[in-house]
């Protein structure tokens, strides 16, 4: 969807004149100035709000280059985004945004994955994907790792658990392709590029020279800075660059990282990989006392181990009522503080010895149980979620409309026990009961975590005083990093003086005048005049709905949202939403509330496939999608429920109804042939202003009577089978290779097991209630999933028999409205359990894709569904970066460009040997079919060509 030009916002004229320039080459679907966008894509993680007047979704070098020349001559600045996962307000700007969308993809390995060249906008993960195959990973390692952006991970320096100092972007950076203010570039892996930008850009290459040589010539300076090299550190520029090297380009290299889009814009990176080590143990040990725990972490540092978390006692307390989690957290001293150790080796015997060697080095050290490492995964996991849950512990539990503060500070490892005691003091003392420090104990590096309310002029002063004593204790008296890991930003741009000194602080004022002579990257972030930007601009966070309320705007979301690319991420959709509901309150900006409530139709609510995977990702648990069904509801009128409800009642003659349409949509497909026919759905639904359903040439033929099957098979086992209503309408595709039904493919494979069926009573009005519920018709989505549950418990003698349901999403939906009366299955769930030994397979020559449906991977079902394509074919694809295929029941009808955008890139990840693609959702498998280029039958088709009765080798 494209902006109208009544859409326009109106904008101060130099932004005008930079709208209408940058018009000229951008195309309009990437740019916005609408409430909604701005407000959407604005929104970062931290706690601050600036919304940008213009968002520009960026998809190539030139383009970005372009927009940055014109930036330049016009002075109007500019903020680079990736994922927004950043908490210090560094990805947030009231001036234009330019956000990495959708391109940025591209990736090279280098030496057998010694090295890795990654385009910015690859996720973290993704990156560790492409490269497990070498048995390597990058180095940085944040949390946020399976969100956030290659782009921000280098910018902010971001790192974790495992990598400390050693394995951070700054250690493992190769080269970078750069872009500067002014539109020009350099590769550093270049030797001709290197030169030319030495030639062109003298003045940055004589400063940089400068300033490495004052450094060298000042030995206090020098050795200060190595000094606080020792331990994390991203506060201010990275000096280190100054002192570890001294080849201009090279410092520049090393500069960019931590620079946070300050200085130029990384178009590409090239990271040396590190090792990943498949073996692993972990152990959670308790000592009885900060002071022992930290005695612990010297002895530990320099040893066989990865990490060290530390966590004290109220961070154990945050976290002990979750289910799973060690009994004996509850019953721990007040003064009790935690280590989780891991420790990684290639070998399971290298592993044994690092394990010996690091409870050796606990042995003197008092503990309050005995040490006890776990290489056993599910025992090592349960462990890791202690660590895991004390983030949203603190998040889900706060008061509605206050902020999660998480902070980020690293102290020399000596005065670590020492700094954590004072930090909890703090808390006390500046009325924090909450507040939880944990962190990674290796480095010294602490993350502290609390609630903070910003909505009065009195808890600003309360948590300004208490910064205030935080950034003085860690400075003054420890020496410490007031941001280990998470960037500068806005909240600690006024401290970097105190940290770092006047001489150094002049430094990086030089640093940046060097890039950037019109201060337009990123103006406001690591270096600001202004001594009280930390306390402006706060995110305001209303209570808008029980279902969104917890959410902290984290990000952790959008990488799992069909609808990301074309409209709105879950998060997108709650912050919206919370504006509404704060201007609501507040009458505020009456046209503006009008606006993003009619844009939300479409950008949030049209869009959004329901599938809730956002809340497999999300740290508090929230389904966006429950959200939208709730304002689908509301947003019915009674005539509405009230046809809902028919429908519901009547429902076998809806269903022939529909079977009656298909047998005719595929009569004219006959007729007219695929072309005319696209040509007539798309001018028919361009006619009715898209409302009428497109047609597309993998719709399926209508499924035949299923009552012919009826009672068909005999055997000496009995299942219950309910063919869902969708593969009792939806046959197979004109062309498709199956030319059966699924129902007539399981009741094939259920009489080679031996298997007799029954049906429930009545099926052809049976329906689970999904399509209602998706709908927003909760009454007869209970109705009919209440009629169903009661048919079936039926039929199943009250439960005994297993139920089967050859649709992944309706056994998922039946399965949570039914609860646990009945053994509910869907097909590779009952494959697995029950006909295993009762078939037997044939692998055939050849390469399948398959897709994993939303409700497969909610139910766990990812591994068993490859184990069953792999008993038949010999080689199964699974597409990377296919996530939700955003069909959604109908949407890839009604609303085929949310189904398009979701499977963009499934045609480029299918290997050219791959002629046929399995799921278990026939409607998935329409667009699956139609955005891949090949046919996608239920994985019931696939066992069913290969497998034979077992013992039967005919
Ligand atoms: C719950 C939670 C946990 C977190 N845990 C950690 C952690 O363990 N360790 C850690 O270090 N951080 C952590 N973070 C912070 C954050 O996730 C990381 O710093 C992350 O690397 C930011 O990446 P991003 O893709 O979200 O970047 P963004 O937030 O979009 O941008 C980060 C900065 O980089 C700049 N930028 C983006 N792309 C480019 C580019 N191509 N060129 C130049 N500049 C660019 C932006 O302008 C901005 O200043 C956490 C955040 C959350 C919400
Ligand atoms: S919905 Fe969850 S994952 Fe998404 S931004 Fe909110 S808290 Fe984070
Ligand atoms: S339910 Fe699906 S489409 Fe809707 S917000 Fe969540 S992930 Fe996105």
């Amino acid at each position: 969807m494209t902006l109208a030009r009544r859409d326009y916002r109106e904008l101060p004229e130099q932004y005008q004149r930079f709208w209408d320039e940058v018009s000229r080459f951008v195309p309009a679907s990437s740019l916005a100035r609408d409430p909604l966008r701005t407000l959407a894509y604005g929104t970062d993680a931290s706690f601050y709000r600036l919304i940008p007047k213009i968002v520009i979704q960026v998809k190539t070098r030139s383009e970005l280059a372009r927009i940055l020349r014109v930036a330049g001559q016009l002075a109007v600045p500019v903020t680079f985004r990736a994922a927004g996962t950043s908490l210090s307000g560094q990805a947030q700007t009231d001036s234009v945004l330019l956000v990495l969308a959708g391109g940025w993809r591209k990736h090279q390995i280098h030496d057998g994955g010694e090295r890795i060249t990654l385009e910015p906008g690859i996720i973290g993960a993704e990156a560790n994907a492409i490269l497990a195959a070498f048995g390597r990973k990058i180095g940085p390692d944040p949390a946020s790792i399976g969100s956030c952006m290659i782009g921000g991970i280098a910018a902010n320096n971001a790192s974790g658990m495992c990598c400390g100092t050693a394995q951070n972007s700054y250690q493992t950076v190769d080269s970078m392709r750069l872009i500067f203010w002014d539109g020009s570039t350099l590769d550093t892996s270049d030797a001709d590029s290197r030169r030319r930008f030495e030639v062109d850009h003298p003045e940055i290459i004589q400063g940089l020279s400068a300033i490495r040589d004052a450094i060298a010539a000042d030995e206090q300076l020098s050795s200060r800075i190595r000094e606080k090299y020792r331990i994390k550190n991203t506060t201010g520029y990275g000096l280190n660059s100054f002192i570890d090297y001294r080849d201009p380009i090279d410092i520049l290299l090393h500069l960019m990282i931590g620079s946070e889009g300050t200085l130029a814009f990384i178009a590409e990176i090239t990271y040396r990989t590190v090792p990943d080590y498949p073996h692993k143990a972990s152990a959670l040990v308790i000592f009885p006392d900060i002071a022992n725990a930290a005695r612990a972490t010297q002895r530990l540092k320099g040893g066989p181990v990865s990490a060290v978390e530390m966590m004290d006692r109220a961070s154990l307390r945050s976290v002990e009522n979750k289910s799973g989690l060690p009994p004996y957290l509850k019953t721990l001293d007040p003064e009790a503080c935690a280590l989780l150790i891991e420790t990684r080796a290639a070998d399971p015997d290298s592993l044994a010895q690092q394990v010996t060697l690091a409870e050796a080095c606990l042995a003197p050290i008092p503990k309050v149980f005995p040490v006890q490492f776990t290489a056993k995964k599910s025992d090592y996991e349960k462990l890791w979620d202690v660590r895991r849950g004390l983030f949203p512990a603190v998040g889900g539990a706060r008061r509605i409309g206050t902020t999660v503060v998480i902070e980020d500070v690293a102290f020399p490892m000596h005065h670590l026990a020492d700094a954590t005691v004072e930090l909890q003091r703090l808390f006390g003392r500046h009325g924090y009961p909450e507040g939880i420090i944990f962190g990674h104990a290796l480095d010294g590096n602490l993350h502290f975590v609390f609630t903070q309310d910003f909505g009065t002029p009195h808890e600003v002063l309360r948590y300004e005083a208490f910064m205030n004593e935080v950034c003085q204790m860690v400075t003054g008296k420890y020496d410490g990093s007031l941001k280990g890991e998470h960037g500068t930003g806005r909240n600690m741009a006024p401290f970097v003086e105190l940290e770092w000194g006047k001489k150094a602080y002049g430094l990086m004022k030089q640093i940046k005048a060097l890039f950037d002579p019109h201060g337009l990257l990123n103006p406001g972030v690591v270096i600001n005049e202004n001594l009280r930007v930390h306390l402006e601009n706060f995110k305001p966070l209303p209570s808008t709905h029980e279902l969104i309320d917890k959410c902290i705007e984290c990000g952790f979301c959008e990488v799992k949202c069909p609808s990301r690319e074309i409209t709105s991420t879950p998060r997108q959709r709650i912050v919206i939403r919370r504006e509404i509901a704060r201007l609501q309150k507040t009458g505020e900006a009456p046209a503006r509330l009008r606006r993003l409530e009619r844009d939300y139709r479409y950008w949030g609510e049209q869009t959004c496939a329901t599938d809730g995977l956002c809340a497999t990702a999300c740290p508090v648990g929230i389904d966006t999608g429950q959200y939208t069904k709730l304002l689908r509801e509301m947003g019915h009128g009674r005539a509405a429920a009230a046809l809902a409800g028919e429908i519901g009642r009547h429902f076998g003659g809806t269903q022939k109804g529909v079977r009656a349409g298909l047998t005719a949509l595929s009569g004219f497909h006959a007729l007219l042939g695929t072309p005319a026919m696209a040509g007539l759905a798309k001018g028919g639904r361009a006619l009715s202003g898209g409302k009428l359903p497109l047609w597309n040439p993998c719709m399926p033929t209508a499924a035949p009577a299923l009552e012919s099957a009826h009672g068909a098979n005999q055997g000496d086992r009995q299942v219950v089978y309910f063919p869902s209503c969708i593969a009792r309408t939806m046959g197979p595709a004109k062309g498709d290779p199956d030319q059966r039904a699924v129902f007539q493919g399981m009741l094939s494979i259920l009489a080679k097991a031996g298997y007799a069926v029954l049906f429930p009573h009545s099926l052809g009005s049976l329906c689970c209630g999904m399509p209602f519920e998706s709908k927003g018709f909760p009454e007869p989505a209970r109705a009919k999933a209440k009629e169903l549950e009661l048919e079936l418990w039926a039929q199943s003698d009250d439960g005994r028999l297993p139920v089967l349901c050859d649709t992944s999403p309706c056994a998922h939906h039946l399965r949570a409205a039914a609860g646990s009366r009945l053994s509910l299955y869907e097909p590779v769930e009952f494959i697995h359990r029950f006909l295993l030994d009762r078939l037997r397979f044939e692998r055939q020559p050849e390469t399948v894709a398959i897709h994993l449906t939303c409700s497969s991977m909610k139910m766990g079902l990812a591994d068993k569904l490859e184990a069953l394509a792999k008993a038949c074919a010999e080689k199964v694809v699974v597409p990377a970066g296919v996530g939700c295929c955003g069909f959604a029941g109908d949407k890839g009808f009604t609303h085929p460009e949310l189904n398009a955008s979701a499977l963009s890139r499934l045609r480029s990840t299918l290997p050219p040997s791959c002629h046929a693609g399995y799921s278990n959702s026939r409607s998935c498998e329409i667009g699956l079919s139609l955005h891949s280029g090949i046919p996608y039958q239920s994985i019931v088709s696939l066992v069913d060509r290969c497998s034979r009765p077992a013992g039967n080798s005919s």
